[in-house]
This record gives structure tokens, sequence and C-alpha cells, in this order.
């Protein structure tokens, strides 16, 4: 009979698995009594609507067998099975094929963390096992199938007789060697205890014929062994139990597991209510984004069941798109089993409870705020932007439920801050929260028009997300505080009789500015002396609604349409520039045009902006620099 091949990347993870990877090699059980309890479901679930299926719901069950002296542990079920094909497609190949190929941006990154994007599987097996064989008969068809692996090198199918369907993983347990013991996967009291850590909540009895010493009948001190099956599981999902009897540790493991992460959640929010709608809720929020979270194919949603039955793996519907991060579970009573998803969408109960779940994250999100600030800057550097887009998106329809939970840098603290906090520390008379925008801390930092501000001891919020300005332009104002970027044409710290006089300069210089002006070919609005900058010569402020930075964003998406920001070059009156400008502007128009020129392109590069005639004004620099 030949060998098959594994597909590349199966092969890749299977001889991760063989070389064992993981510590925690247990968790083999886990997810072969969790593919089983798949397998019932999905029989389960065909058995409501089709009468052919005459099985009583208490007969859908998982068995576990040791068998000592041939060294196999098998896991049975009498779920749907895998037919020929299937189990080619299946076992032949990862499920969730093609995984690895996320792994480009990071290539480096240790495979295993992939691994555990997608969780460990059916391969886990071989973490345990030298040889591995799948005995399964399909549901509805008269042929089983045998599959055997002893690992990386390939794999056989072959027909064979079982009289049930569902299916038979009989794993051939490796002998023992220097660094491990194997022989303890064929002990029964270790098999229960994995069982009951990892797979309590199953809710298909896992049964096993267990070995109890009983004193004989009639006798005070002679003992037989008495062979008896037992249920080895509470069946109780874990999200029905009561909070204070399951471990964080169980939490973290399920959600794990279910959710496929190699990382535990930063946070568990377990909930029951009861009232308008009951149902128990178990939400998790990532330690991390998952890495296709801020793209297209990201799908939101819980998994929504009805008394323990699942009825869609992910009801979007269960979550605003601003917490799409959250993962979990809901299972309530009030919804019915055989709902369509039409008609689930417009469910009064499911509304009620999005409704209810919305506010319980909030809340959450709000005391994390409040009493562990750490883990919600963390929680923030990862989703942030996903409130960010919930204030901004639908016109600002949520703003109000979200103005509070979102987070920005500040000048003064160095790290981030809400709007409350910053409100709690303006300056007397402060009319405005300043901020400023740009690509990162430092170069915003750097920006001449901030440094003033920093200098008379005003706070700014740095703005380095592309979204943040759009965001502050959505929310307009906070608590009656309306936002100002420190580089707008309106702002102004100066008193009212620096503010005159700078006025009066102004007009003096009119037609000085208004050639140079003419000389940048409307690239700006205008041009003035400006008593905003300390040291440094130039800048450039905008005017109206749309920011340098904000043009910058809008005109990296692909639309056709190019927008642009209404720039105002401003001069530092007081820096020696301004009086050469005067000298000039009267005595050499030529040189006048030369340093218009390149002070403009200076103003442009400090923004962060590019300039679009880099050779000829580096051919002017040097003009003047040979002068
Ligand atoms: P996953 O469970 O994440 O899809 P696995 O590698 O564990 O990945 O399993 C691959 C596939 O093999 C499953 O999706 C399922 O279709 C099939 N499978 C595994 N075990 C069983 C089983 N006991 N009964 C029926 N199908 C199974």
């Amino acid at each position: 009979m030949k060998k098959k091949e594994f597909k590349a990347e199966s092969k890749k993870l299977l001889d991760l698995m063989v070389n064992s990877i993981y510590t925690n090699k247990e968790i083999f059980l886990r997810e072969l009594i969790s593919n089983a309890s798949d397998a019932l479901d999905k029989l389960y679930y065909q058995s409501l609507t089709d009468t052919k299926i005459d099985r009583k719901k208490e007969d859908f069950a998982i068995w576990l067998e040791i068998d000592d002296k041939n060294r196999t542990l098998t896991v049975s079920d009498n779920g749907i099975g895998m037919t020929e094909e299937e189990l080619e497609n299946n076992l032949g190949t990862i499920a969730k094929s093609g995984s690895f190929d996320f792994k480009t941006e990071k290539e480096k990154k240790e495979e295993i963390d992939i691994i555990g994007q997608f969780g460990v599987g059916f391969y886990s097996a071989f973490m345990v096992s030298d040889k591995v064989e799948v005995i399964s008969k399909a549901y509805g068809q008269t042929k089983a199938y045998k599959w055997v692996s002893e690992g990386a090198d390939g794999y056989t199918i072959t027909p064979c007789e079982k009289k049930d369907f569902g299916t038979d993983i009989i794993l051939h347990i490796k002998k023992d060697d220097e660094d491990e013991s194997y022989k303890e996967y064929l002990d029964s009291y270790k098999i229960q205890r994995m069982v009951k850590k990892y797979s309590d909540y199953i809710k298909y009895p896992i049964k096993m014929n267990v070995e109890h010493e009983h004193l004989k009948e009639g006798t005070k001190e002679e003992y037989e062994t008495v062979t008896e099956t037992e249920s080895l599981n509470s069946m109780v999902p874990i999200w029905k139990k009561n909070k204070k009897e399951v471990t964080e540790e169980a939490y973290d493991d399920f959600y794990k597991s279910k959710f496929f992460d190699y990382e535990k959640p930063l946070k568990t929010i377990s909930t029951y209510v009861e009232g308008m709608s009951t149902y128990h809720a178990l939400l998790y929020i990532p330690s991390h984004a998952p890495y296709d979270f801020y793209s297209k194919e990201y799908e939101k949603g819980l998994e929504l069941y009805s008394n323990g039955v699942l009825i869609m793996e992910k009801c979007s519907d269960l979550l605003p798109d601003y917490f799409a991060f959250v993962k979990g579970i809901v299972d309530s009573s009030d919804l019915s089993l055989n709902i369509s998803r039409e008609m689930l969408q417009k469910d009064r109960q499911l509304k009620n409870i999005a409704k209810n779940i919305e506010k319980k994250i909030k809340n959450e999100l709000e005391n994390m705020l409040e009493k562990d600030r750490e883990k919600y800057e963390e929680f923030f550097k990862n989703f942030g932007m996903s409130l960010k887009f919930g204030a901004y998106n639908d016109f600002g329809l949520h703003k109000d439920e979200l103005k509070d939970l979102l987070l920005f840098y500040s000048s003064k603290e160095k790290k981030l801050v809400t709007f409350k906090e910053y409100l709690s520390r303006m300056k007397e008379g402060q009319e405005n929260i300043y901020y400023a925008s740009g690509e990162s801390i430092d170069k915003i930092d750097l920006l001449p028009q901030v440094e003033n501000v920093k200098d008379k001891d005003y706070e700014v919020l740095y703005l380095t997300d592309y979204v943040d300005e759009f965001v502050l332009q959505v929310l307009m104002d906070y608590d009656g505080k309306k936002f100002l970027n420190v580089c707008d044409k309106d702002f102004d710290l100066d008193t009212k009789e620096e503010k005159e006089e700078l006025e009066k300069t102004n007009k003096k210089y009119k037609d000085m500015f208004t050639l140079m002006k003419e000389d940048l070919k409307g690239e700006v609005e205008d041009v003035r002396f400006t008593h905003r900058l300390k040291n440094h010569p130039v800048c450039l402020t905008t005017e109206g609604e749309i920011s340098n930075q904000m043009a910058k964003v809008m005109n990296a998406m692909p639309i056709d349409q190019k927008v642009s920001s209404k720039k105002i070059m401003e001069i530092n009156e007081k820096h020696p520039i301004g009086e050469k400008l005067k000298t000039l502007y009267k005595k050499d128009k030529v040189a006048f045009k030369q340093y218009t020129e390149v002070l403009y392109a200076q103003a442009r590069l400090i923004e962060g902006l590019s300039i679009e005639n880099p050779t000829e004004i580096s051919n002017i620099i040097c003009d003047l620099l040979a002068k």
C-alpha cells in the first residue's frame, strides 16, 4: 500500500508536533475530545430535523479506553464520522490550511505563535503517539475507512469494518525516553484528571471503564476489583458555572483552546442575567490583536447557544463594531433553536441581549480604566483604534458612549491621558483643548508651534494615529471645551496688546507679504509675521477644517479627488530672518524670491510634508551658500 504525502504545511506542523515543541503535551486529549464533541454536535443538530436519526440525546457520547498491554489509548465518538474523502482532506491537510502564509511580515516569529493562532488540533496526537489510527464511518454511509500514520512521512487510507457510525482514534503511545514519561497517558487516574481539568464542560458524557476496589459482599476485609463505566465530566459548560467555582486558569485555558490564542486573555467577563432576557455570557478581551484584526477579513461575533446547543458560530449582531475585538459565548434559553439567520437578526430577545452586552463591556472597560490603568493602557495599545473608529463612524453616532474611553498622549504627563484628566489640569483662562498632530510623538514634540505652547506651560495632546484628528472633529468638544490645533491660524496665546501690535506690523508689511505669496504661486493663502515661534524662523499653519495632517491622510486614500489644506506661512519677526527679508524686499527682489522659496520648503519639511521641487530648492541653497 503506497503511502500518501501530507500537504507541505501539514507536514511542517506535524514535524513540530512529533518533535514536541509544546511542553504541555497533555492537551492532546482536550483537542481530540473537542473534535469528538464537534462531531457529536453536527449529528445532534441534524437529528433535530432528520427523523431517520433515531437516537436519544443521552446516547450521544465519547468513550475513552486504555489498553495497557498494547500501549494504546482510544478516543471514540458516535458522531457524524468521516467519509474517505473527509479523512483525506481533514487529516491530510490542516483544516485552516494556508495559515502558514500569514507568516510573511514576521518571518522569524516563532512558529509556535502561528500554530497557537489556529489551535493545535488533531495533529497534537503525535506529541504522545508514534502511530495514530483513525477508524471512521460517516453518518449515512455503509463503508468505513481507516487512516493510519506514523508521522510526517505520510499516511494510508484503507477500507475497514466498523459497526456504528462515528470515529475511533487509536493512539499508540510513545515509549518512555530520558526526558519524558509517556506511560502516564495509559494511567486511568491521570486520564481522569486530564478530562476534569480540560474537558469538564464538554456537554456530552465522556465515559470510561474505571476500576474500583469494593468490599466483597459478605466479608469484612476482602476486597475485589469491580469495573464500572463512569462519566468523567460534569457536562456543565464553563459559561454556565458559577464564577466562584471556576479558576482563572480554567477560564484562560478555555479561551485559549476555544479561540485559538496562544496568549491568555487580558480580561475575562463572566455574567448571568435574568430578566427581560435570561442568558449566560462568557466574554474575553484578548491581550493582543489577532493578525487580521484591522483587515476586512476579520469577522466579529460571539458564539451563540440556545441552552447549550450551538446555533451560530459568529453572531455579529451581538457586538457593535467598536467592540469587535471581544470574543466569547452567549447562551440563552430565550432563543429558539431552529431560528433562521434572517429571523435572528430581527429577534427582540437578541437585540436586548446585544444591548446589555454592550453595556457590560463598556462598564468593564471603564472599571479597568479607573482601577487598573496599566492594564487599560495595554488594552488601548491593541484596540484603541477600534474605539476611535467607533467614535468617528456613523457621523459620531456613538461618540458620547466612547469619548471617555479614549486616550491621547500628553505633552505634560508624557503618557496617555483621558480628556477628563486634561480638563482637570487646564490652566486658568484656557478656553480650549490644545492638540497637535504628526507622524510620531518625537516629531510633534519638535514642531516649532508646539515648543512655544509647552514653554508657556500648557498641556498639548499629541495625535499620531491617522484617524485622531477626524475623531476630534466629530467629537467637536469635550464638556464644552472645543479642540484647537496649535497649528491652526486662530491659535493664539498673545495678550490683547501683543495682538494689536502684531496686527500693526503685519499691515505695515502687507506689500512684502503679497509679493511672497505671488512668488509661491498660490501654494499659500497668506504670509505673515507671527509671535507663536520662539527660536524657529518659520512654520506653516492652516485655516479651515482640513489640517496638513488630515490632508495627508485623505490624499493617501484611493480616491481621485485630491484635497489640500489652506496653508499660511508664518515668519518669526524676532528671528534675524525677519530683518533680512525686509532689507532684501527693498534691495534685491531676486534674492528675496530665493529666500521665500527656501523658507517655504523648510516650513513644509518641518511639518512632515514633502517638497515638490527638491532639486530647485537645493540649487537655490547652494547659490546662497556660495555668495
Ligand atoms: P479543527 O478541529 O481545528 O478543524 P483538527 O486538525 O483538530 O482541526 O481536525 C481537522 C478536521 O478533522 C476537523 O475539522 C473535522 O472535520 C475532522 N475531524 C477530526 N476529528 C473528528 C472526529 N472525531 N469526527 C469527525 N470529524 C473529525
